[in-house]
């Protein structure tokens, strides 16, 4: 028996090395995690208060159909329950659009750097993958050149908005302009993981479009700015043609009671919310004087994390900076550093070593 073709080329996802291993292999006391993009300042104390009154009926199985949420979701974005998919996290939504669009020898496009998930679920679909490089003064994704990387085998065109790991954000004035240019056959998914964090428009959102282009989807998650990535959960927006594929391959039950229960109580607290994109916000901004100030090569972030060029081997810069208790993302692009943006505090400190080392 062997293993499927396509997995040849393909290999385990390395996520950012949890606190509790590098304590032990550095005999560390305090580790701060900066690799994965969470939340410094955790979650809604409603979530927590929430859960503890949940952990009876565990014995029952969760509403795979995730009504209550999906009529929370739906009231919060102003969309129909119809039009949700809910997953655990996006990385299951990413599989379920993958799994249910994609077959043998078809394209899809997505910038280069972004987020690995979607390159990997085509690839085991037997799909290609065009990677079309951002534009290397500033991050951005390129649309010009994805619109010209679409051929008759196209099917789906991944932008992640803000983009992973770059940051960088494409206004909604660009998005519009784009999917007037991109044939109707085509999905467009917009990743907006970082959605809540966007502070330079206030329309930061596909949302709106959603009624004019049935051949978008939007994606939204709990893991980021909401920070439940412990409790797994996320979903899309979509047009209704495609609720019926999706729910063929969707798990039955593919989100816990728990996380369904979180969720709701999450999107139910936006205080926390926005005093989460505040103190980001500032804080990004420290981190943009400072590497400015160091004449280190960064883009312009709208997100929860930056991205600067070391002008080293960012490999052992991030192991020098994990023997002092940091940990960082390094091996998205040569030499290049992925931050998370977390306590003012820890920042302070990231960057006064980060300033010994430079
Ligand atoms: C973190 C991240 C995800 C995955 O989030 P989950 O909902 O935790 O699975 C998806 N897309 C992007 C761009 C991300 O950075």
């Amino acid at each position: 028996m062997e293993e499927k073709a396509t997995l040849a080329s393909l290999s385990p996802y390395v996520p950012g090395k949890p606190i509790a291993d590098v304590q032990a292999e550095y005999g560390l006391e305090k580790v701060i995690k900066l690799a994965s993009n969470e939340n410094p300042f955790g979650s809604s104390k409603k979530v927590q208060a929430a859960l503890a009154k949940s952990l009876d009926n565990l014995e029952y199985y969760p509403d795979g159909g995730a009504k209550a949420l999906k009529k929370a979701i739906a009231d919060f974005n102003g969309v129909s329950e119809e039009q949700l998919i809910v997953g655990s996290g996006l990385d299951d939504v990413i599989q379920i659009i993958s799994r249910a669009i994609l077959s043998d020898g078809d394209e899809i496009i997505v910038a280069d750097p972004t987020f690995s998930q979607y390159e990997l679920h085509a690839v085991v679909e037997g799909a290609n993958v065009i990677k079309v490089p951002v534009d290397s003064e500033t991050g951005t994704i390129d649309l010009q050149q994805m619109l010209a990387a679409i051929t008759d085998s196209t099917k789906i065109i991944w932008l992640c908005n803000p983009n992973n790991p770059t940051g960088t954000y494409l206004p909604q004035a660009e998005i519009i302009d784009f999917l007037a240019q991109v044939p109707r056959d085509v999905l467009v998914i917009s990743d907006e993981a970082y959605q809540e964090y966007v502070t330079i428009e206030a329309v930061s959102t596909s949302l709106d479009l959603l009624p004019k282009y049935s051949n978008l989807i939007v994606m939204r998650t709990f893991s980021k700015a909401y920070g439940l990535a412990a409790l797994r959960i996320g979903y899309a927006i979509v047009s209704e043609r495609f609720k019926r594929p999706f729910e063929i391959v969707r798990l039955p039950f593919n989100t816990s009671t728990l996380a369904q229960i979180a969720a709701i109580e999450a999107l139910g607290d936006q205080a926390f919310i926005e005093e989460t994109v505040r103190t980001n916000a500032l804080e990004l901004k420290k981190w943009e004087v400072f590497l400015t100030d160091s004449q280190v090569d960064f883009y312009l972030s709208q997100a929860n994390f930056i991205f600067f060029d070391t002008k080293q081997d960012s490999r052992k810069l991030a192991e020098q900076l994990m023997r002092r208790g940091y940990i960082v993302r390094a091996g998205l692009r040569e030499g290049w550093l992925r931050v998370t943006i977390g306590y003012p505090e820890d920042n302070q400190k990231l960057r006064e070593i980060l300033s010994n080392i430079w």
